[in-house]
């Protein structure tokens, strides 16, 4: 008989769960909270790392890609004068630019048809066999129903329900960076910009990054630092944003941002939380992508681990077929370094999206100039 494995959340990890699995001879259930799919969302820069796990999943070839042709980034000043820095296809590693839509939208095809998928659905109750987990789901109509799984897969987020019922409480687990962030898609273009043109407004302890797209409207990312996040997060986020940026309008770019923001329901504000675990699974219950180990968006890096942690629970249950205990070692052995290694630099990374201080901010200014000048430079020394 195949074995079932329920996966909570419908996300960029949970769909890449789901074909792994699918693959790998397994029955996959997935439960999806919202009443249907989500699209758009914000901007992703995705890195070789989840360019190559994309592929291994079948889907890269499927997905949208947005890099703009003529892309250039402005360093937008209070006065509203700007000053070239350098662009995403200036680093090293240099990710190609995707709405998180884009990637979702991509994984969908591997999972619509080929996978049950319930919507309006989350899990209320789980208990934690020795060999099985007994769920309890509530339904659209909020009925219950108790279901037996092989394997549960959490998959649901950083404020994951299948962590709180299995793990423990949110407090336990989350690192604050001390940071909020308000990501949605702009409704029009912003005045006096070419499109292919990004830019950042940036001062101490917040920022506006607009980033382009090609054939669609820009991104708005709103950052800034705060000793509260979780407080902050319970807030209005037009109202709290109009207060803090309200000296920084910048040309008016501010303001006409946060007008496209009133208009939209496609809106992220939440703080940022790093997620630290010292195991992912326990029993008959795993975790994987955010929910495990949110690697922030300072990380550029939480949409390839999603990738490669669906992949790489594929892999540890084709090695170990029959003892799920070795199969979820294998996945950690797999996934842990990965992990460190991209947790332990997002305080910093965290700088160069919102300065704390004057130093962080002249030293971010230096950084974008001298990455633009030395690629000017390989560009003329190679022409
Ligand atoms: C502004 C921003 C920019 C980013 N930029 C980048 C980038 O440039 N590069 C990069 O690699 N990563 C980036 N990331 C990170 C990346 O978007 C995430 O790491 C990734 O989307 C996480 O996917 P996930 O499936 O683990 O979780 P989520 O995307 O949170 O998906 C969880 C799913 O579970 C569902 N769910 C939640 N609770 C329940 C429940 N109780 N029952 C059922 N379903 C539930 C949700 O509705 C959702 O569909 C960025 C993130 C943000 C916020």
């Amino acid at each position: 008989m195949t074995q079932r494995a329920l996966i909570v959340g419908l996300g960029i990890g949970g769909m890449s769960a789901a074909i792994a699995l699918k693959r790998q001879g397994w029955t996959p259930v997935v439960i999806e909270r919202a009443p249907e799919r989500r699209k758009g969302g914000y901007f992703i820069g995705l890195r070789d790392e989840g360019k190559n796990a994309a592929a291994t999943l079948g889907v890269l070839d499927s997905m949208e890609k947005r890099t703009p042709k003529h892309i250039q980034f402005w360093d937008v000043r209070k006065d509203g004068t700007r000053r070239r820095i350098a662009d995403l296809t200036q680093e090293t590693n240099a990710p190609i630019a995707v709405l998180r839509g884009d990637i979702e939208d991509a994984l969908w095809h591997g999972v619509e048809g080929k996978v049950e998928v319930r919507f309006g659905t989350t899990p209320v109750a789980i208990v934690n066999g020795a060999t099985q987990a007994q769920v309890t789901l509530r339904g659209e109509g909020g009925q219950d129903t108790t279901e037996t799984f092989d394997l549960v897969i959490g998959a649901d987020g950083v404020r994951s329900t299948v962590r709180k019922l299995v793990f423990g409480p949110d407090k336990v687990f989350f690192h604050s960076i001390g940071t909020m962030l308000c990501a949605f898609p702009l409704a029009r273009p912003v005045e006096g910009f070419k499109a292919g043109d990004g830019l950042m407004i940036a001062d101490v302890k917040r920022t506006l990054t607009v980033f382009p797209l090609e054939g669609r409207p820009s991104t708005a990312l709103f950052s800034y630092r705060t000793k509260h996040p979780e407080r902050a997060s319970k807030k209005d986020p037009l109202s709290v944003l109009r207060h803090i940026f309200a000296d920084l309008d910048a040309g008016g770019i501010i303001s006409k941002a946060l007008e496209d923001l009133s208009a939209t329901d496609d809106f992220l504000f939440d703080s940022v939380q790093m997620v630290k675990m010292p195991r992912w699974s326990k029993g008959r219950v795993l975790l994987l992508g955010d929910s495990a180990w949110c690697l922030t968006l300072y990380s550029g890096m939480g949409a390839s681990a999603g990738m490669i942690g669906g992949q790489a629970l594929g892999e540890a249950l084709t090695a170990h077929p029959h003892d799920m205990d070795a199969a979820l070692k294998k996945f950690e052995a797999r996934m842990r370094p990965f992990v460190r290694k991209h947790q332990r630099f997002i305080a910093l990374r965290s700088q160069l999206f919102v300065p704390s201080n004057r130093i962080s901010l002249w030293g971010r200014r230096v950084l974008w100039q001298i990455l633009l000048r030395s690629r000017n430079y390989l560009f003329r020394k190679n022409s």
